[in-house]
């Protein structure tokens, strides 16, 4: 089976209880197992309107559930806990992104895997570096932990 990553944020609410239900949300079901969590990481708001800090992690999971089942998962856990889309990168109480699975790559409209804008995300790469730095973007051909160091040394 895959190793698939996902990357978490929440900005209202019980940030951390939210990030810690939702885990235990994909766990609760009999076709995933969630194999790493990273540290919490407490990030700035990038893009979208004034709002409030973020609490971001990142997940390895192994599962055999294919993509876009994945994400309907992943849908369901943010509509169970309350996510609201009104406004693109508004706030929300959590955000559930599939940023890998396994080698594979995908593109069509409902999901883009690797998440396009993973790698210019220090909020994604971050805490997706405690769990996988040696694991490679497959387009970019880079490590986790080489796309980090990058955008590092390009925001100085
Ligand atoms: P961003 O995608 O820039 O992080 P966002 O997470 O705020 O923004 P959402 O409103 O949560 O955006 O998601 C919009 C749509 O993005 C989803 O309905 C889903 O179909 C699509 N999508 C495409 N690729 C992915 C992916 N890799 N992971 C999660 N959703 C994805
Ligand atoms: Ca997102
Ligand atoms: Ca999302």
């Amino acid at each position: 089976m895959p190793l698939a990553y996902i990357g978490l944020g929440s900005n209202i609410g019980a940030r951390e209880t939210l990030l810690k239900t939702s885990i235990e949300k994909l766990e609760a079901g009999n076709d995933m197992t969630v194999t790493k969590i990273s540290p919490l990481y407490e990030t700035k708001p990038v893009g979208g309107p004034p709002q409030p800090d973020y609490i971001n992690a990142a997940l390895e999971i192994n599962t055999q559930l294919h993509p876009g089942q994945l994400l309907d998962r992943l849908h369901e856990i943010e509509n169970d806990l309350g996510r609201e889309r009104t406004v693109k990168w508004g706030p929300r109480t959590i955000d559930l992104d599939i940023l890998l699975y396994g080698n594979e790559v995908v593109d069509n409209e409902r999901l883009t895997i690797p998440h396009p804008l993973m790698h210019e995300r220090e909020f994604a790469l971050a805490p997706l570096s405690e769990i996988a730095p040696n694991v490679e973007h497959p387009i970019l051909r880079k490590t986790i932990r080489e796309l980090l160091n990058n955008l590092e040394s390009s925001s100085g």
